[in-house]
């Protein structure tokens, strides 16, 4: 196949409809011919349910301290938005590339796919490899075994670069989350009778009430260093999402609502994790102390460690170095950064686009800032060479 301009790949990876609760495999399948096209070979990791998959490559000397460029492949639904035009077809318009995942983040995966084709072409010194994953946008769960096959199977790169919308500035700092499915399950009675009942709704009320005394808390008390890089400068706990019970004078039988925290670096998202189910456990043995039926059940679906700041930290000093940019930035947004930071890499945030411009009706890359990748990929394939 020939070789294709980084916006010829991105009009193709736009063209795949890979919203999370899809499959990816035709967008995965078309970048593997690809790469093979051009001489590289591609390893996949599969989602157990084999829907989807993640695909990482590596050019260049087989031996550590290589570079990886690392971009999520799945993006969030068009339902319910009003597109101007096809949101899988993209569209220039007035300085801009339009289309569900420009921004979010399939602009720094053609990126990353052009420069690791042209890394090959033109013959890199030092490796650099390409990590695609799928179902960030659902909680970044797809990252950590993606990482984990990688590491059996490549040689361990020193950097990683994560190509999340940040104006190519280079973000070293995110805040961590944690987030729980919550089924409260009471006791229906006529409410008239409401001490032999259990209302799910009134104990679910417990625990969000805990959320808002924590989150006073926290905004309440000195910000630790780390802390005060961020706004807000604390750690954050919220209810997005709550429904339950059936009629007014029913004691509710059933309450579901999601929680998250968003854990600022030198807290850990664990250990927020364990004082709240020390709190579930003891509402839950209160209501069973009334009926030994009630129950409280959590499915925790996301887990995302921070981004910690690096001291003199070898993807921040690359990515300054390229980009000229040397301030210090952090986001309050969770990416996969911290997840390979966990891993033993050292990581960092950088891509083209505004993170505002994510999961929008209308979504967009400006060109001025596809451009700005263009030419990071560029000077990081001569620092390679
Ligand atoms: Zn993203």
């Amino acid at each position: 196949m020939q070789r294709l301009s980084a916006r010829d790949l991105l009009e193709r990876l736009v063209s795949f409809p890979t919203v999370s609760r899809d499959t990816n495999l035709p967008l995965v399948d078309w970048v593997e011919g690809y790469l093979a096209s051009h001489g590289i070979a591609s390893h996949r990791h599969w989602h157990e349910d084999g829907t989807k998959a993640a695909l990482f490559a590596h050019v260049g000397p087989m031996e550590a301290g290589g570079i990886v460029l690392s971009g999520h492949t799945d993006v969030v639904p068009v339902d319910g938005q009003n597109w101007t035009s096809d949101p899988w077809v993209v569209v220039e318009r007035d300085g801009r590339l339009c289309g569900r995942g420009t921004c979010d983040m399939k602009g720094f995966d053609a990126l990353a796919i052009w420069a690791l084709v042209e890394a090959k072409a033109r013959g890199v010194r030092r490796p650099l490899q390409l990590a695609l994953s799928y179902d960030e946008e659902i909680g970044c769960t797809g990252a950590p075994p993606m990482i984990a096959a990688m590491q059996a199977v490549l040689p361990q790169a020193a950097a990683a670069i994560i190509g999340e919308p940040s104006r190519m500035k280079a973000v070293n700092g995110h805040k961590g989350g944690a987030g729980y499915r919550v089924h409260v399950k009471g006791f229906e009675v006529h409410s008239s009778l409401l001490p032999q009942g259990v209302s799910a709704i009134m104990e679910a009320a417990r625990l969000i009430c805990w959320f808002n005394d924590r989150n006073a808390e926290n905004q309440a008390k000195p910000a630790s260093a780390m802390a005060a890089l961020f706004d807000p400068p604390f750690t954050t706990l919220h209810s997005g999402m709550i429904n339950g019970g059936t009629a007014h004078n029913i004691t509710a039988g059933d309450c579901r609502f999601v929680m998250e925290f968003r854990v600022v670096p030198g807290e850990s998202p664990q250990d927020w994790c364990t004082e709240f189910e020390a709190y579930v456990a003891k509402v839950r043995a209160a209501m069973q102390a009334v009926r030994p039926e009630a129950d409280i059940v959590l499915e925790r679906f996301f887990d995302v460690p921070p981004l910690t700041p690096e001291v003199s930290g070898h993807a921040e000093g690359l990515v300054r170095r390229l980009t000229g940019d040397n301030a210090t930035h952090v986001v309050s947004y969770g990416t996969e950064a911290g997840q390979f930071q966990a891993a033993g890499y050292s990581a960092i945030v950088c891509g083209p686009g505004d993170i505002a411009q994510a999961h929008q009706v209308d979504e967009y890359l400006e060109l001025s800032e596809f451009q700005a990748g263009l030419d990071f990929m560029e000077k990081l394939l001569s620092e390679l060479a």
